[in-house]
């Protein structure tokens, strides 16, 4: 009696015994495989500015005819990104962008400083970005934008200011790096207005360039192929020959390299804005062909949405519809109002789309806070955040 088998045991083998070969392991492989996702050596973040959901959705049809056509939408892994400041519910670039890189909530205006700052009055603490971390760690950094170089959203990699309006004291601080050697490649518009407010502030594109032994220059063309650690600040920027040059340079990096890609996604004119997502996908797609994604997370999102809304329309026919007659007439208030789009030009609070694929690309899911992106990128890494109050 005591040989004798139990019966729920005998079903238990004899109902594995007719599951497919697959469907036993499957479950082991699935749970050993999340639990050890790829490490990154390189990451890359593309910040469509202002480029949420809608109008992701929106790109694809102007861009292609149909939804879902851009690169990005074919990325496989997906969450839903919540961007909004400690104290509000709608993010500007400041908060968003600093979020994302610090994973410190903080308040509009402010550039990666704690919600301790009082925005153009107090500042906060400096909260650490993760391009100071890839610095700290000897990975050579990036960042390039369309916007200045000085603005909101690409500061927030380099610099730490309770105030995103006073560029002539935040693009300085790409020059006095707290960690490591401070940003390698800088590629950016808004020369005038920098230029304008370094000299208010006591300093200049010269005088800067001649204290830390770096020119800047105005167009991509005037760097010498010798010089790997350039800085180009120009009235425009080609974000496209930007990054591909900048790559060159940052994949030479033994230790791997850390690089922030903005292009403006803002749709108050919606031809422009949508082009420039359309844009935007191309050279990341061309990125994706350049980079190996066994050791490379590349990560798109926007820093917070926009207030556009796909509302009719049919397949063949023109998306925008009516766009000529209102970028020639008067303009009226905020509304934008075209045939198969409205828009309502105002940031919104909605969740932001997180893309990504590649090293360690499978932790972006669900619903989250913007700041999990910082702990999905230093987790890609394999570091650990500082163990401060406000990082
Ligand atoms: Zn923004």
């Amino acid at each position: 009696m005591n040989k004798k088998i139990p019966l729920s045991l005998l079903l238990l083998l004899a109902t594995a015994a007719v599951l497919p070969a697959a469907a036993q392991t499957a479950p082991t492989e699935t749970a050993a495989g999340a639990q050890t996702p790829a490490k990154a050596k390189n990451i890359i973040v593309f910040l469509a500015d202002a480029g949420g959901v809608p109008v992701i959705n929106a790109a694809s049809l102007l861009g292609y005819g149909e939804p879902q056509k851009l690169r990005v939408q074919q990325w496989p892994h997906l969450g839903l990104s919540e961007t909004s400041p400690v104290d509000q519910f709608v993010s500007d670039s400041a908060n968003g962008m600093s979020s994302i890189m610090t994973g410190v909530k903080t308040r509009n205006g402010v550039i990666s400083q704690g919600p301790d700052a009082a925005r153009g009055r107090q500042d906060g603490t400096p909260t650490k970005t993760l391009l100071e971390y890839a610095e700290e760690r000897g990975l050579l950094t990036g960042v390039i934008t369309t916007q200045s170089i000085a603005d909101a959203t690409p500061a927030a990699a380099y610099a730490h200011s309770n105030d995103r309006k006073t560029w002539g004291t935040i693009f300085p601080q790409a020059f006095t790096p707290r960690f490591g050697d401070g940003v390698d490649v800088m590629f950016g518009a808004g020369r005038s207005k920098i230029g304008e407010q370094l000299v208010a502030a006591g300093t200049s594109f010269d005088k800067l360039g001649q204290t830390h032994n770096r020119p800047i220059y105005s167009t991509l063309d005037q760097v010498p192929a010798a010089n790997l650690r350039p800085v180009v600040v120009g009235d425009r920027m080609d974000v496209h020959v930007a990054t591909l040059k900048a790559l060159d340079i940052l994949q030479r990096s033994p230790k791997g390299y850390f690089l922030v890609v903005e292009w403006d996604a803002h749709t108050d004119d919606p031809r422009e804005g949508l082009q420039n997502v359309v844009d935007f996908d191309k050279l990341i797609a061309e990125v994706e062909r350049r980079v190996d994604l066994k050791d490379t997370l590349l990560v798109f999102t926007a820093d917070h949405s926009f207030g556009l809304q796909v509302d009719g329309g049919r397949r063949g026919e023109p998306l925008l519809e009516g766009y000529e007659a209102w970028k020639a007439g008067p303009k009226q208030g905020d509304i934008v109002r075209l045939k198969n789009v409205l828009v309502n030009d105002t940031h919104t609070g909605e969740e932001v789309a997180a893309l990504a694929t590649g090293a360690g690309a499978e932790r972006v899911r669900g619903y989250f806070p913007n700041t999990y992106l910082f702990d999905v990128m230093m987790k890609a890494w394999g570091w650990a955040a500082d163990v401060t109050a406000a990082r």
